[in-house]
């Protein structure tokens, strides 16, 4: 079941997959799922490796830098209260094998953005037990 934020935003649901990375993002910790057979990472995780297909896994902890690899800017909200522009960005984790997350880069003006823009990782606590990693220029 679907819950929302009070600007009518969902928020994020762990399944049995997810759970640990969004523990660890309680604690402001940034992991990507990692292969114990041949070390492939990847996100969203998956009950198995999408390299080897074993089930043998584990959640590494990365830096939370990385760079931007594109984005786009939302003038519309799509919630209740929503500033616009947000940017949406797409971002090459470092030290994670090539791993990209989708997330939001905050604290900049969209037309400062540029592919390849060093940032890190910005966390915004959303309860006691959520944290939402976004990103800013590093
Ligand atoms: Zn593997």
């Amino acid at each position: 079941m679907t819950r929302w934020f009070p600007n009518g935003m969902p928020q994020p649901m762990a399944n049995k997959e997810s759970l640990p990375f969004w523990q660890a993002a309680a604690k402001h910790k940034l992991v990507v799922q990692r292969c114990n057979q041949c070390e492939h990472m990847q996100l969203p995780p998956s009950p198995i490796c999408s390299e080897c297909r074993c089930d043998d896994t584990h959640f590494h902890e990365v830096s939370g830098r990385g760079e931007v690899y594109t984005y786009t800017t939302v003038h519309r909200p799509i919630a209740i209260d929503q500033k616009v522009p947000f940017v949406v960005a797409v971002i090459t984790l470092e030290g994670a094998g090539g791993v990209r997350m989708i997330s939001n880069i905050v604290e900049i003006e969209p037309e400062e953005l540029e592919i390849g823009m060093p940032v890190r990782v910005a966390w915004e606590d959303m309860s006691d037990d959520l944290a939402i990693p976004r990103f800013k220029r590093a």
